[in-house]
């Protein structure tokens, strides 16, 4: 085993798999009302293809954690078996989905016994006017009964994601994590990042980590003594709450850009094309589906894969003046 390791001493163990780049939904700040084209079917790595790059970053590259996510995952036809294959592997990596819900009342099950453990649902309002602003679609009681199917499922725990888009769903924090300590979710509100299909991020009109925590004052939230580790959300304690396994109740925030936590990274990327990514915000990708369809031993791919992950930048640089966004939307690099 040879792990995938940089020059400043970071090793990914964390392995972010996106299976698909379409969607059902079009959330402002990922994806455009429309003209966004699809990946060719031909670019996108077969299943087997999946499965045999997660077997090898698990059984050579020290991959321990495995996250599918895209587009949207539940929209893979395939998932189900590349979960099974998954978790048949040795060791056997924790296998975690984010996925927007919708579809989650009929999978949730599927995936459970297929070897799923957790899932994170992006839910970013409760009241259908703004869930249909944001997501430009009608199907806010799909998401909430896919929620409901996967704490019943024991897909636990079940964890929230939020953006928060200023003028839109800013003061939904409160409401959100009531919801979310009324049914044992556990939230995490995420800095909108510049990862925008349209380019139109605008750091000013950003929602910060500061204004989050502000708006939750009235919970008398108090600092968590139990370490991040490399886990990127800053979590607080809500007093005189538990959560479904009675342990102290937590909300979470990562300050993707405020607090940027880039020193304790610990992923890498594989796109539903095939391209290994060091980072969210990286400017270039290594190409295994080339190597893959050029009939590549097991070891080749894993050594590209190490040389990829070798040139991680120290950090994602958003505040350096000479910041490039990267030309892949945050629905085909997989959030
Ligand atoms: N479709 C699935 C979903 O929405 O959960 C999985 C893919 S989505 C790209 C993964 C996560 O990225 C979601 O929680 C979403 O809210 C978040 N996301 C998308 N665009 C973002 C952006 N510009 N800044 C911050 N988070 C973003
Ligand atoms: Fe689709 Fe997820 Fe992007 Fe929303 S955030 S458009 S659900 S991929």
């Amino acid at each position: 085993m040879i792990p995938l390791a940089d020059r400043f001493g970071r090793v990914a163990t964390d392995l972010r798999v996106s299976l698909t780049d379409r969607c059902n939904l079009r959330c402002t700040y990922c994806m455009p009302e429309e003209g966004l084209a699809w990946m060719p079917r031909e670019q996108q790595l077969t299943d087997d293809e999946v499965s045999r790059l997660i077997r090898i970053s698990v059984e050579t590259l020290g991959i321990r954690d495995v996250r599918f996510t895209g587009g949207e995952p539940l929209l893979r036809r395939g998932l189900v078996g590349i979960v099974r294959a998954a978790a048949s592997l040795s060791p056997r990596p924790k296998l975690m989905l984010t996925t927007n819900g919708i579809g989650l009342e009929r999978l949730a099950e599927p995936l459970r016994d297929a070897g799923l453990d957790r899932v994170n649902v992006s839910l970013d309002t409760l009241d259908p006017a703004r869930f249909q602003a944001l997501t430009r679609r009608d199907r806010l009681p799909d998401v909430l009964r896919g929620l409901k199917a996967a704490a019943a499922a024991g897909l636990t725990p079940v964890k929230i994601n939020t953006v928060l888009m200023r003028g839109i769903n800013d003061d939904d924090a409160p409401a959100l994590l009531r919801f979310a300590l009324d049914h044992g979710y556990q939230l995490r509100f995420i800095e909108q990042m510049p990862l925008d299909a349209q380019h139109q991020w605008d750091r000013h009109a950003m929602v910060t980590a500061d204004e989050i925590l502000e708006s939750l004052s009235p919970y008398g939230l108090q600092p968590d003594s139990v370490s991040r580790g490399t886990a990127p959300a800053e979590t607080w304690l809500v007093p005189g709450h538990v959560d479904a396994a009675g342990e102290p109740a937590r909300v979470g925030i990562i300050g993707s850009v405020t607090r940027p936590f880039c020193g304790d990274c610990d992923r890498t990327r594989l796109t539903a094309d095939g391209q290994v990514r060091d980072c969210l915000f990286a400017t270039e990708e290594s190409d295994l589906r080339k190597l893959l369809r050029n009939n590549a031993t097991d070891a080749e791919l894993a050594e590209a894969w190490r040389v990829a992950m070798s040139r991680k930048r120290a950090g994602h640089g958003i505040d350096d003046p000479a910041f490039l966004q990267p030309a892949r939307p945050m629905s085909a690099i997989g959030g």
